[in-house]
């Protein structure tokens, strides 16, 4: 029987959600680069994503679980697995209410834009920095995104996760989060997110500047995957890259961008195997000159 049959019959048990074969993962990525995979799953809430999990683990059937793929490069061969998605859970609010602060809840799948947006009109600081950054809530998470001094896990209180003891709630506490990582024991389902009240007009005021700050550094009408590296000793791997004399170097269609060093930039039809080179030519390029591995920051 084909998993995405052997899935549906998780329905019998509770699960509600949409299987999808043959699922072309250049479609959800942003740098539109990707072969199919076999099965893409949308559960439709985190019980059938309990199920789901639970039953891909016991038949050891690999799985990846994707945000809103703008910092991740899929193989040209696609994923020999199951892709979940949680794209349609999206639903932020506001659950606790103080004099200084507001908690809210915010389902994984809800576009870290929305949330932005949500903090700005409500007169909540904390996610300033992060206007303008694409994707998801899990993927802002489980990547503890961040710019100009913010990071995500300033504002994380808990985090919901669906892991191999069934859906548990971790608090920030008992997370180890780092430049850009946190260390999770499953897929994030929700998070409480704590702000403090502050003047709408500075939030606003501050929003504008990093927005205009980023849209003049960084390629964004472009398609990417963000930082391709992570900043590598006391420099940004975009330093690094540019001063090896880097920016514009092209394999195929794939090309280090002009306006920003860690930006790779996919010009039309390119692919994932000449990303890979790109990557490989600037990381040896950077070692040879400036003897500094480079890390990636993009999931491979
Ligand atoms: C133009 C552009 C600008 C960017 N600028 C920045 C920036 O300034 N700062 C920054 O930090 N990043 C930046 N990025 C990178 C990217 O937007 C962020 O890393 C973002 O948080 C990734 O979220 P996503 O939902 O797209 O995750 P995806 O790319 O879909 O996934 C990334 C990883 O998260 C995992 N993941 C996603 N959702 C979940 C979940 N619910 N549970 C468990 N794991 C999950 C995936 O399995 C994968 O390993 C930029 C990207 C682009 C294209």
């Amino acid at each position: 029987m084909k998993v995405s049959e052997q899935i549906g019959l998780l329905k019998e048990d509770g699960f509600a959600g949409e299987v999808m074969e043959d699922v072309l993962l250049r479609d959800y990525t942003s740098l539109r680069i990707g072969g199919p995979c076999e099965v893409m799953v949308s559960p439709k809430d985190p019980y059938s994503l309990k199920l789901l999990i639970e039953f891909l683990r016991e038949h050891s059937i690999e799985y990846f679980v994707l945000g809103g793929g703008t910092n991740i490069l899929v193989s040209d061969r696609g994923y020999n697995g199951v892709v979940i998605t949680l794209r349609h859970w999206q639903r932020v609010e506001t659950v606790e209410t103080s004099k200084d602060q507001e908690t809210l809840f915010v389902m994984a799948g809800t576009s870290l834009a929305m949330v932005v947006g949500y903090a700005r009109d409500r007169g909540l600081t904390g996610l300033e920095g992060l206007v303008g950054i694409p994707g998801t809530v899990g993927g802002a998470t489980v990547g503890n995104a961040g710019a100009f001094g913010y990071e995500f896990m300033d504002v994380v209180d808990r985090v919901t996760v669906v892991g191999p003891s069934g859906m548990e709630v971790i608090q920030k506490g008992d997370i180890e989060f780092g430049y850009r990582y946190a260390v999770l024991p499953g897929t994030v389902v929700a998070v409480h997110l704590v702000l403090r009240k502050a003047d709408p007009q500075e939030i606003k005021t501050r929003m504008k500047e990093f927005l205009e700050k980023k849209k003049a550094t960084q390629p964004l009408d472009t398609l990417s995957a963000g930082c391709v590296y992570k900043i590598a000793a006391d420099a940004t791997a975009g330093k690094l890259i540019e001063e090896a004399g880097l920016k514009g170097k092209r394999i195929g269609d794939i090309m280090v961008s002009e306006k920003h060093a860690n930006f790779f930039i996919n010009l039309g039809s390119g692919s994932a195997e000449d990303f890979v080179k790109l990557m490989e030519l600037v990381r040896q390029e950077v070692m040879r000159q400036f003897s500094v591995e480079l890390e990636p920051e993009i999931k491979l």
